[in-house]
């Protein structure tokens, strides 16, 4: 398929607010792709690569910037790109404002000409530009980007920039996508979203959809090295889980990181809850489950920063560590860390899923010594409950996990069979979609930030927080969001979402100062959630719940 096919196809879905008729124009799509089936049905999310992979194209919104002035011609630079960009507040509408007409003709000229840009073009030159490491790639990146620019429409340009941001902003969500592959070929939807959630490839479950149908949808199993969506937990009491359940298994809840394992007989490989790759920093970890595994495996569990007696230290700690690529053997010193092992998703061959957590459970035990695998409490009894989770704050932790023994692991979903207890008062993990530069000494320094959480269709803004950073903190946050400033106007600036923000509060009061509907009294900066995305930040609706809760 030629990239303007796709691209006017991306321009029709984004003039639509249908949602069914959205799903109905991704079907179209879908279904007259042909052999770049697996590659549009990631396009349309504005992905490159599967979202299992670890991938990236590593383009920072700068040399995108850079690369579209070159295109765009020698009197253009990256610097009027971005002043555009603040006129306009999206990237796509930028590069689409200029004319790389005249330079397709001079690239033509110089190459002995070149053919109008397919797909298969752009995902394979994407994919080469992913590979490029090493000194100098940031200008080998922005040559790569800028051959392709140099031979786009201002409609291909228009989807080309965002597809580089990974900012497609067409209405089209995962559920979309779902439900177009479903329709496309013909699939019953759950079967669709259950081969989704095991293999995470949108791509790969279209073609197998197509070519296979249903039965190769159900044959999809779970592969040792392809990371699984974590399965997640809503808050909830003790009282509540025995109302819905005959009994509880009670866990406590580690305050860490949480990592998936995968062992293939070998080695193992370890992955965060993004689903990137965090095998590099967790030597020990590795080390700890290659002594106890002999036959592949992949597990589910938390990674707890511990002090020198063993007695657990805040989450940061531990994320400390999985952002140190280099010089591991330094922060492992200064950072201890400790394995806890509470799920088994597939041992020896067998896929677990959809085996009760009990047996699941017992897998883990029969797999690995008692120290690395979480103890499990099955109970009716109120009093038992509120004695593990006393034990379990005394030991330092943040509190108990309430799971339906009897239920399957369900890659990706807060469902009701994980419940989580803190008796804290619960924070929130915030969007930041704004902010505004200090004053005076601190002119440089962003030092108010626009919170704001996730809603049906975008981010609502509930409140500001300018306390609780240290000048370190301010300088390192400032230093990661200048990127993703979008607009700026006086001391104020848009930014893209990009950083999630954990702040705790006094309370929660409905309000018609924000759009949310609801705003934070004093709000206070605890820790920036390195783990999250902007797509993992809270949801308007816990907003809602916590408020009512008050
Ligand atoms: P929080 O900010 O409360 O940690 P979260 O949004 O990171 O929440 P939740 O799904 O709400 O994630 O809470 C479950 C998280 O708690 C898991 O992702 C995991 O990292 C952690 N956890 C700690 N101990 C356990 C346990 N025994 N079982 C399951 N998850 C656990």
């Amino acid at each position: 398929m030629e990239f303007a096919d796709f691209a006017a196809r991306a321009s029709e879905i984004e003039s639509e607010s249908a949602d069914i008729a959205i799903t109905e124009s991704v079907t179209e799509l879908l279904g007259e792709a042909d052999d770049d089936l697996a590659t549009l049905a990631r396009f349309v999310q504005g992905r490159v690569f599967p979202a299992h992979e670890s991938t990236t194209l590593d383009i920072g919104p700068r040399l995108c910037y850079e690369a579209i002035a070159r295109a765009a011609g020698q009197n253009v630079s990256a610097d009027d790109v971005e002043t555009r960009l603040a006129e306009r507040g999206e990237i796509g509408e930028v590069a689409a404002s200029y004319d790389f007409g005249g330079q397709r003709g001079l690239a033509a000229f110089g190459s002995g000409g070149e053919d109008a840009l397919t797909v298969a073009t752009v995902a394979d030159e994407l994919s080469a530009l992913a590979a490029v490491t090493g000194s100098g790639s940031q200008e080998t990146k922005v040559d790569m980007l800028f051959g392709l620019f140099n031979r786009a429409d201002p409609e291909e340009a228009r989807y080309l920039a965002r597809l580089v941001l990974s900012e497609m902003r067409i209405g089209v969500g995962d559920g979309t996508v779902r439900d177009a592959i479903a329709a496309a070929f013909d699939a019953p939807v759950d079967a669709v979203e259950r081969a989704l959630q095991v293999s995470n490839d949108y791509g790969y479950v279209a073609e197998v959809a197509r070519d296979e149908g249903e039965t190769g949808l159900a044959a999809i199993d779970l592969e040792v090295g392809r990371p699984v969506q974590a399965m997640l937990a809503q808050a909830g009491t003790s009282t509540g889980a025995l109302e819905d359940w005959e009994a509880v298994a009670v866990e406590w809840k580690y305050d860490g990181a949480r990592v998936q394992v995968h062992f293939d007989g070998e080695s193992a490989r370890l992955f965060s809850r993004n689903m990137e790759e965090v095998t590099d920093p967790l030597p020990e970890i590795v080390a700890t489950v290659d002594d106890a595994l002999e036959t592949p495996a992949i597990l589910d569990g938390e990674v707890v920063a511990v002090d020198d007696d063993g007695a657990p230290l805040p989450f940061q700690e531990v994320l400390r560590r999985f952002r140190r690529k280099h010089d591991v053997a330094a922060t492992r010193e200064d950072v201890t860390v400790r394995l806890h092992l509470f799920d088994c998703l597939h041992a020896d061959g067998e896929d677990l899923l959809d085996a009760p957590l009990r047996e699941r459970h017992d897998r883990l035990e029969s797999l690995f010594p008692p120290d690395t695998v979480s103890d499990l409490w099955t109970t009716d009894d109120p009093a038992r409950i509120a004695d593990i989770e006393a034990e379990a704050l005394e030991a330092g932790h943040e509190g108990i996990m309430l799971k339906d023994p009897d239920a399957a692991y369900t890659p990706g979903k807060r469902g009701k069979n994980w419940r989580k207890r803190k008796p804290d008062v619960e924070t929130l993990d915030c969007v930041i979609t704004g902010a505004e530069w200090g004053e005076g000494r601190r002119a440089n320094v962003l030092g108010t930030f626009e919170l704001s959480v996730r809603t049906d269709d975008g981010f609502a803004h509930v409140g500001n927080v300018a306390t609780g950073f240290t000048d370190a903190e301010l300088d390192a946050v400032t230093e990661r969001l200048e990127p993703h400033i979008s607009a700026e106007s006086g001391r104020e600036v848009a930014l893209d979402p990009h950083l999630v923000f954990e702040v705790g509060y006094e309370e929660i009061q409905t309000s018609s100062n924000y759009d949310a509907g609801y705003a934070l009294r004093f709000p206070r900066f605890l820790a920036v959630r390195e783990d999250k995305t902007p797509d993992d930040a809270d949801s308007l609706s816990r907003v809602g719940r916590l408020a009512d809760a008050e």
